[in-house]
């Protein structure tokens, strides 16, 4: 069994301590992918670093995060385009919006997220979006971007049913984690009505640690509760949900 974390910060500073423990953990667990979103310049050395330890597991992205969408923003995005051209990319991201900590950058923030779909478009790269009480900020920019080479992950993806299909028509699969084993997460209540072919694996760590370690730092290894639980949702072996959402990442990725 081979699964993919299409999202998971290995290099954050929550793993200071053991972090090469912590991947080892995920890959006895059977997690052989980890797909790395960028936040800001500051993490870029780090990543680059882990990538040579691990050249056959660790996949990079290049981004800007929205909550680090602030006044030095078009120096960030320059950075993000000049790590496109030196360094082997598999995304742009994470991008997107993010509503819930701060509205004072929303203007940038939205034209951060323009710039980073065009990079994407012009890398021919997927985008990986981080949407956070923002949901129709980001379809009215998906609207206006939409076409064929535009596509990515909707990653964390808490919305309803209807915005799940929304995504979809935008080319977008939908990055399901920790949130869909929360009692309160409403995502398990109509994820089995939405095909398995739009649905990748991810656990977004350190944060978001899904049950029974919801609250706790969250590892990739971790991602085993959310093949648990998808498994009970779409009533499919686990081997089946693996098989499937690792191809669906590789459809992604180009990897
Ligand atoms: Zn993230």
């Amino acid at each position: 069994m081979i699964l993919t974390d299409t999202h998971t910060h290995l290099y954050s500073e929550a793993f200071d301590e053991d972090r090469d423990m912590m991947i080892r953990r995920a890959l006895d667990a059977g997690v052989k992918r980890f797909f790395v979103p960028a936040i800001d310049s500051a993490y870029t050395e780090a990543m680059i670093q882990l990538e040579k330890e691990y050249p056959e597991n660790i996949f990079l992205m290049a981004g800007l995060h929205p909550t680090h969408v602030k006044e030095n923003y078009k120096e960030e995005l320059r950075h993000v385009e000049k790590v496109l051209e030196q360094h082997e990319c598999y995304a742009v991201g994470e991008t997107g919006i993010d509503l819930y900590w701060d509205k004072t950058f929303l203007k940038q923030q939205q034209e951060a997220f323009v710039h980073q779909i065009r990079l994407a478009k012009k890398n021919k790269l997927p985008i990986v979006i981080h949407c956070r009480e923002s949901f129709d900020d980001i379809f009215e920019i998906l609207e206006q971007e939409k076409g064929d080479d535009l596509y990515g992950i909707f990653h964390c993806f808490t919305g309803t049913k209807e915005q799940a299909e929304k995504a979809i028509v935008y080319n977008m699969k939908l990055g399901i984690g920790g949130v869909v084993t929360f009692r309160n997460g409403k995502i398990d209540q109509f994820l089995n009505q939405i095909d398995l072919k739009h649905i990748v694996l991810e656990t977004d760590s350190p944060y978001l640690a899904p049950v029974p370690y919801r609250g706790k730092r969250n590892e990739s290894a971790y991602i085993i509760q959310v093949l648990e639980k998808l498994s009970d949702v779409y009533a499919l072996p686990q081997e089946e949900i693996a098989r499937i959402t690792t191809a669906n990442s590789k459809e992604v990725f180009g990897r």
